[in-house]
């Protein structure tokens, strides 16, 4: 009841405010802002617009997508990160589908698996496979015993054991993944070669912060569950095609206001249900709900001054940001003969994708996760280093004719331990405002997935409140 008292200290603003699309909402339903084009907002937006809202979708950029978009470089079809999915990313597969998009049409499902080229000074590159014909647990258990291949056989064994208790034993506090790995007997050659590499992957933090809570729920819906669950799924079309764009054409296609290229600056509380929204060009808008489905820094800036939001800004200042570097690598003649996905061991890149894939023959993209702990700084020198590593590792490759380097300071909130606990709720303490991303979902890290749940959830949670509201208010014979 705390902060409902403390509305009272909400701005009013004396400007006069237009309604969103005058004359489309039904009477006694008004319209819902959605702000941020990203995943989580064009989830929430369309969700929003099938169930019959009037939506107002306000994005700052000029082309949907946010953290996972097109890009066009250099004349090519590229996007600002190389993406990957699984098939547990069941909500993003539903909403492709949902706009018309069929996945099996723009990804490329590969069996779990993981090649990993290792670059051993003064030797020939080391090529270490943990490839299972299945994820039956005894397929699992023997391509594991197989990759660690070299260490003592009561070692492996006890690997395998510790495996076993890793995905199916209790957790009961949260802990740095490295501590977990040592206390189920991974060992030193496993952690390098294997859980490294994989836990930057998925969480994009390194394994001496990383929360085992969320790392070990990522493995459980990947390997837990079907065979299609773990596939790796690669893009085959720019990000845009995969939803973002379908999603906005069917957005329009349903009615809503789209507004590209603006950006909201302020919202005011001026009533119950009531929102005035200050965009980039001047516009004042009104709303009788808000999604912020922003970055959490654009939303802690964002959302409506009064105390009662306070602890929602300090959740969304506590998540932190991890940074994703790309090094795009372009080479004269197209390349052929190298695998969709390879991990590099010994290396500044971490996963090597050619974007052959994706239309484009002549380029490969290198992912650095977490790239601010790695010391190096500007773009020409990373991509130098991370061409001559990869000539060495792959000799028939030779050095690329140009590159470019893309990296996204806050592409990831900071997966350490603990931070589910810190995560905000979709719903704020302000009724009418919501928050939706990929920092909103536990039990999952920053990904596409987590964002398209928080987008739903946000969804969900404004349509109830509303019709809760709308029948509170017929029930008192009360005229919206
Ligand atoms: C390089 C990179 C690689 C990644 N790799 C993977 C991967 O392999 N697999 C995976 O699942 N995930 C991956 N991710 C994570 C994934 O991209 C994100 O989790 C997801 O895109 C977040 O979506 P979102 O909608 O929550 O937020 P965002 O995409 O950040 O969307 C927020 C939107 O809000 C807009 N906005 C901000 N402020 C305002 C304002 N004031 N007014 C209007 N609009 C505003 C922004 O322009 C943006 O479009 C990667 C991310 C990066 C950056």
């Amino acid at each position: 009841m705390a902060y409902r008292a403390q509305y009272q200290e909400a701005k009013v603003v004396a400007e006069p405010l237009v309604d969103v699309a005058p004359g489309r909402c039904p009477a006694n339903r008004g319209p819902i802002a959605v702000i941020g084009a990203g995943w989580s907002g064009l989830a929430a937006a369309w969700q929003l617009a099938r169930a019959g809202r009037q939506v107002v979708l306000i994005e700052a950029a000029s082309n949907p997508g946010g953290r996972a978009r097109t890009l066009s470089l250099d004349g090519a079809s590229l996007d600002n990160g190389q993406h990957i999915l699984v098939g547990a990313c069941r909500q993003v597969l539903a909403q492709m589908q949902s706009v018309g998009v069929n996945p099996s049409d723009v990804l490329e499902p590969l069996p779990f698996g993981l090649h990993m080229r290792e670059l051993v000074p003064d030797h020939e590159p080391r090529l270490r496979a943990m490839a299972p014909h299945s994820t039956r647990p005894w397929h699992l258990a023997t391509a594991l015993y197989r990759f660690l291949d070299g260490e003592k056989r009561s070692s492996r064994l006890a690997a395998l054991l510790g495996v076993i208790r890793m995905l199916n034993g209790s957790l009961p506090h949260d802990r740095p993944v490295l501590e977990w790995l040592r206390h189920t007997r991974q060992t030193p050659g496993a952690i390098r070669q294997l859980w490294d590499p994989l836990c930057l992957a998925v969480m994009n933090t390194p394994t001496a912060t990383a929360s085992a809570r969320l790392f070990r729920n990522v493995l459980r819906q990947t390997l837990l569950g079907t065979e299609q669950d773990a596939r790796l799924l690669i893009p085959t079309r720019s990000l845009g095609e995969l939803f973002p764009d379908p999603a906005l054409a069917s957005l329009r296609a349903a009615g809503a206001d789209v507004r590209m290229s603006t950006r909201l600056v302020r919202i005011d509380r001026i009533g119950p249900s009531v929102f005035g929204l200050l965009l980039s060009n001047g516009e004042r808008l009104r709303a009788r709900q808000v999604i912020l489905a922003t970055t959490p820094r654009s939303a802690e800036r964002l959302l409506p001054r009064s105390m009662a939001l306070d602890s929602a800004r300090g959740a969304l200042s506590a998540l932190g940001a991890r940074s994703i570097c790309t090094v795009y690598l372009h080479y004269a003649t197209p390349l052929t003969g190298l695998r969709p996905l390879t991990g590099l061991l010994n290396q500044h890149g971490q996963w090597l994708v050619p974007r052959a894939l994706s239309g484009e023959p002549h380029w490969l993209a290198v992912v650095i996760s977490a790239a601010e702990t790695h010391p190096e700084p500007d773009a020409e020198p990373r991509w130098r280093r991370v061409a001559r590593e990869l000539a060495a590792t792959f000799p028939k490759l030779g050095m690329p004719d140009r590159a470019r380097v893309i990296c996204e300071r806050f592409a990831t909130f900071d997966a350490r331990t603990g931070i589910d606990d810190l995560r905000p709720n979709v719903r704020t303490p302000m009724p009418g405002v919501y928050l939706a991303g990929d920092y909103c979902v536990r039990g999952l890290p920053s990904t596409l997935e987590a964002a398209v749940q928080g987008g739903l959830q946000a969804a969900a949670a404004c349509l109830a409140d509303t019709e809760g509201e709308e029948s509170r208010s017929l029930r008192a014979g009360a005229n919206f």
